[in-house]
């Protein structure tokens, strides 16, 4: 059975197929993968009213990837204080967010009752706002540096108000290039088995993927075959979301960056490959607002927030540093052709905007 039959039938892919997909013509893998995400969820394209925080970027590891940690070529540590995390807060909540959306370097003077604080603190100033909080990346370094079980810290951010776990920290799963990319960051394996325990405990998560440095793209289809074995036993993954590397400001040397075509192709194989995960997002801090729009015809359904705020892709060169106001959001997914419609966290409908 050829790749176009294999489609047709609507059978899952495997890995041949996957590397068959890129010989595709660009505009044939766009259609199915645009049919695909039709077919899950018509012509709405999701959002969220959220807040981005990220409350440190002092770091014990050195990720060559990585623009966001002090170090120096971004010689400006800063670790925020409760108060300082509470009183932004305080003026998003004025801008309706819904969720807060907490990722830090791993600090390890900082303490474990500091990043434990934050979200307790967050959870009786704001028992409403969903808490996004801590990598897997960031539960392992959690893990070792406090010798408590993964599971332990697990159970500690539950209690302490954290609501979902965001997809980061699984940057390419390849072993190889992990290595090469971000050397002493937890596993592949470790990553993954952190999200099983997570899902275990009937919460959810994204998965993330750092795409257009040194990988190939027989990695992108591994590191999507993993997610999509993982979620075949836990089921806890709402959504996908390729990152695209920004090459500002790190260790990395990657002089090219993507083309919009490379980019569109892997949001499009990641909607074929990955039957059993619901949402793709065109995380826009990273691919740019106009080509996530393109997005939305090559298989992406999510278009992340207005963030208002953000630290980490910004410090690489995406011009993502203020957000987007609701309006031109709004504005700008009609005129796409979509209906916008703003989700909470874990892909409830809060409204529609016909
Ligand atoms: S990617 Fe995360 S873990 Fe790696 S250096 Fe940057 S902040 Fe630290």
């Amino acid at each position: 059975m050829d790749i176009l039959e294999k489609l047709q039938s609507g059978k899952r892919l495997d890995r041949k197929d996957g590397e068959a997909l890129w010989k595709l013509d660009f505009f044939t893998l766009g259609k199915y993968a645009n049919e695909k995400r039709k077919a899950l969820h018509e012509d709405r394209a999701f959002f969220n009213i959220n807040r981005h925080i990220n409350p440190t970027n002092i770091c014990k590891d050195i990720c060559k990837f990585c623009a966001f940690s002090a170090n120096r070529k971004n010689p400006n540590p800063y670790t925020m204080t409760h108060e300082e995390i509470l009183n932004t807060l305080d003026k998003s909540i004025k801008h309706h967010i819904t969720e807060v959306h907490i990722v830090s370097a791993h600090n390890k003077d900082a303490g474990l009752e500091w990043y434990m604080g934050i979200f307790r603190k967050i959870k009786e100033r704001f028992p409403a706002l969903h808490i996004k909080a801590l990598t897997a990346a960031e539960i392992g370094f959690l893990s070792s540096t406090y010798d408590i079980s993964y599971e332990q810290v697990i159970d500690l951010m539950i209690k302490s108000g954290v609501d979902s776990m965001p997809g980061g920290g699984a940057e390419i799963f390849d072993e190889k290039v992990r290595e090469y990319i971000c050397k002493g960051k937890l596993s592949s394996k470790q990553w993954m088995e952190i999200h099983d325990i997570w899902h275990k405990k009937g919460k959810k998560s994204n998965a993330t993927m750092l795409f257009g440095h040194v990988e190939r793209r027989e990695h992108r289809i591994d590191h999507m075959l993993r997610l999509r074995e993982q979620q075949d036993k836990s089921g806890g993954f709402n959504a996908f979301i390729p990152l695209v590397y920004q090459r500002g400001n790190n260790y990395l040397k990657v002089e090219d960056f993507l083309s919009s075509v490379e980019i569109l192709k892997t949001y499009a194989i990641s909607r074929l490959m990955l039957d059993n995960i619901p949402h793709i997002k065109a995380y826009w801090a990273t691919s740019t607002i106009n080509l996530a729009l393109v997005a939305l015809e090559f298989g992406a359904d999510d278009l992340d927030g207005t963030i208002e705020k953000e630290s980490v892709q910004s410090a690489a060169g995406a011009k993502s540093g203020s957000g987007l106001e609701l309006q031109t959001f709004l504005d700008l997914i009609q005129t796409s052709g979509f209906v916008p419609v703003q989700r909470d966290s874990l892909y409830n409908e809060i409204k529609k905007y016909k």
